[in-house]
């Protein structure tokens, strides 16, 4: 077998076997495939797909360059995906809901780089709070609470780490087969029976539109339940923040906000997640998985058992009843209008820039810079109302990033 032939069937628009997406697969990770020879097949790729059966392939293969963790003495296990947004802290809250109902969530996650706020970063905001443990700890923590919460350190599924790189160097990210096995891949190799898919669309998305994010949850939940897992998906509108807040402890603050039981767009997204994670991993209907995550939320048991999870990994509870955070500026609307547009992806971008993500893994992060918007699509606002505030590092940055950050309102 060799890769140029392989490249040429691809180009073909012929399917490929395994073994060829196996040689591929392994020959690159392990260094003997070239990155133009590995660039040639992806842009072929993109350009011309993939079946199911060689998605399928390309997810096992990438699937099987790495760990693959075992719960099966902890139980059933449930974990749920976003394929990522803005404002999206649905996670912080979802596994306390889930843990206080009896299903056991492992979730690993990720930092947030470039525009995107990562759950590891959110739960940084606690100061103290340790999502590097080691995965032995990791179990006895999702044994006594039924939840734990670490970052993706676990050396899953490196091919795709090596191939998503490139796919991003190369311009070849947004291609479904690509898209599917890429999160399927690290999926499948967390050890969790079942899985519950949350997927964006919209100007803050990978999917620009609804029939693409309903695609590709359809084939991602093909992919897992071919591998045996339980699977159910979302699809969520992302051409507005889902929640009111974007920057890290901003928004976990507004993830307690949640288990209080404050209603809200992202309220209702993680109480959709809840119910098919609870159904999922209980075997029961949506509407008794729904009422026992209501009685989760308003019974204050999550609120209790989100502060254990906290605490058990180090984390201060002082962010649990501190004042609320002062603005450094508030920028109120030029006009009277409707809210037409929210550039979700540029406010993302911005508040990253502001020091709340990194530009290397290693950079240090700022926890308390944020943005708190206070309308969502097609609100009427009124002149000199207040149209977001900023928390910044100091008064001059606040005025340097609000009129970038005003122009992602368009109002009209
Ligand atoms: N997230 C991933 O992990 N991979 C992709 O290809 C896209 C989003
Ligand atoms: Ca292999």
């Amino acid at each position: 077998m060799d890769i140029k032939s392989i490249i040429v069937k691809k180009m073909n628009s012929k399917e490929l076997l395994q073994k060829e997406i196996e040689f591929f697969v392994d020959g690159y990770t392990a260094g003997k495939i070239l990155d133009y020879h590995a660039s040639a097949l992806l842009v072929a790729i993109k350009l011309v797909g993939m079946t199911e059966k060689e998605t399928f392939y390309l997810t096992n293969a990438m699937l099987n360059s790495g760990t693959t963790l075992n719960l099966s003495d902890v139980g059933l296990v449930v974990d749920k995906h976003s394929t990522g947004g803005i404002s999206d802290t649905t996670t912080l809250a979802l596994a306390p809901i889930c843990a206080v109902c009896g299903v056991k969530m492992l979730k690993m996650s990720g930092r947030g780089l470039g525009h995107t706020g990562g759950t590891i970063d959110k739960l940084e905001s606690f100061d103290g709070f340790k999502a590097d443990i080691p995965f032995e700890k990791a179990i006895e923590l999702l044994r006594k609470n039924n939840a734990c919460i670490i970052s993706a350190n676990q050396n899953l599924a490196p091919a795709d780490k090596k191939i998503y790189a490139l796919r991003d160097a190369i311009g070849a990210t947004d291609s479904l087969p690509l898209i599917a096995s890429s999160i399927m891949s690290k999926k499948l190799a967390t050890g969790s029976n079942a899985i519950v898919l949350d997927v964006k669309y919209g100007n803050g998305a990978f999917m620009k539109t609804k029939s693409d994010a309903l695609a590709l949850a359809r084939l991602m939940v093909k992919i897992g339940k071919k591998a045996g897992k339980k699977m159910d998906y979302v699809v969520d509108d992302m051409n507005e923040p889902l929640g009111y807040c974007i920057g890290n402890k901003l928004e976990a603050l507004e993830a307690i906000d949640v288990l209080k039981g404050k209603q809200s767009k992202l309220f209702n997204t993680t109480l959709a997640l809840a119910t098919k994670c609870i159904s999922l991993g209980l075997n029961i209907s949506a509407n008794q998985a729904l009422a026992m995550a209501q009685e989760a939320i308003f019974s204050g048991k999550a609120l209790q058992k989100f502060k254990t999870m906290i605490a058990d990994q180090g984390g201060s509870l002082k962010l649990f009843s501190a004042p609320a955070p002062k603005p450094t500026l508030v920028i109120c609307s030029p006009k009277s209008g409707t809210l037409k547009k929210i550039d979700c992806q540029t406010l993302g971008y911005l508040v990253g820039q502001m020091g709340a993500s990194r530009t290397s893994l290693t950079q240090q992060i700022d926890y308390n810079v944020g943005i708190k918007t206070f309308h969502k699509l097609n609100a009427t606002i009124q002149k000199d109302e207040p149209l977001f505030e900023i928390y910044a590092q100091n008064k001059t940055q606040a005025q340097t990033f609000a009129p970038q950050i005003q122009k992602c309102f368009v109002i009209k």
